[in-house]
């Protein structure tokens, strides 16, 4: 069977709009993509705001009956406790979030997260019915060292360890070295990754699994080069940085297929 997988655009705001700017941006970009006739559009929309934004988006998402998902930029691997300055996953999901942004190349960088910490993070995404936008991605010294593929294959591996193969997940392939660059991966570079992340998963979880997971392109996406990254076959989506901070350029990179 033919498994249709819906392209899903995501937002990561990382630390840029407080609540009041993050409800005024979600108000906007909805009414943007309503009066593009975006509204029942066939991509999924979803953003991923600071902890200090969720709540007060997510009571505007319900409250506007806005259809975007609504993410987390990290998450604990342990449920409550003495972890100062640690988010539960079970306090996102209490608030609604769907999604969680889990390994990013900068909390891998900043924050030391290993590939242990990040399967750790995965599992309890998923322990507390979080979909893991799980991270991986090569700096520029490993592209050198090892090509493209290796370095997110090897990452990918290891976040899924006793990741069971009916899980929800979503991958996302972002080159350190395009992130935030303005220098994006070509293309055929992304469907290279895309592909080989597709055949880890095929590998750890199953064939299933493999046919119905999203796995995102992200590093400099734009409007001007969204489509070419969407027309590959293993590419299922973006995710956004800087561009998803400007209503109207965000909204363009949603409205690709237009
Ligand atoms: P960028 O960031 O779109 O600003 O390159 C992407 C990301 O880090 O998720």
């Amino acid at each position: 069977a033919v498994t249709k997988r819906t392209p899903l655009i995501a937002g990561n705001w990382k630390m840029n709009l407080d609540h009041l700017q993050a409800v005024a941006t979600v108000q906007k970009l909805h009414w943007t993509l309503k009066d593009a006739g975006h509204e029942n559009g066939s991509v999924e929309v979803a953003v991923f705001p600071p902890f200090t934004d969720i709540r007060s988006v997510q009571t505007l998402i319900d409250a506007d009956k806005i259809a975007f998902g609504l993410g987390a930029q990290d998450v604990s691997a342990h449920d409550s406790g003495a972890y100062t300055g640690e988010v539960s996953g079970a306090f996102l999901a209490k608030l609604g979030v769907g999604y969680v942004i889990i390994g990013h190349s900068e909390r891998r960088e900043y924050h030391a997260e290993s590939d242990e910490i990040v399967n750790a993070k995965v599992r309890a995404a998923l322990k507390h019915g979080l979909v893991p936008v799980i991270c991986v991605g090569e700096t520029a010294e490993d592209l050198e060292k090892h090509g493209a593929s290796a370095v997110p294959a090897g990452q990918l591996e290891a976040a899924l360890a006793g990741v069971p193969a009916s899980a929800d997940i979503v991958v996302a392939y972002e080159p350190v070295w395009a992130i935030g660059s303005g220098q994006a991966a070509t293309p055929a570079q992304a469907q290279e990754v895309c592909q080989a992340l597709r055949q880890v998963i095929a590998r750890v979880l199953d064939e299933d699994a493999a046919a119905r997971t999203r796995v995102l392109y992200g590093g400099s996406v734009k409007s001007g080069n969204i489509a070419s990254f969407m027309r590959e076959p293993d590419v299922d989506g973006a995710l956004v940085g800087g561009a998803s901070l400007v209503v109207d350029e965000f909204a363009a990179i949603i409205r690709f297929e237009k």
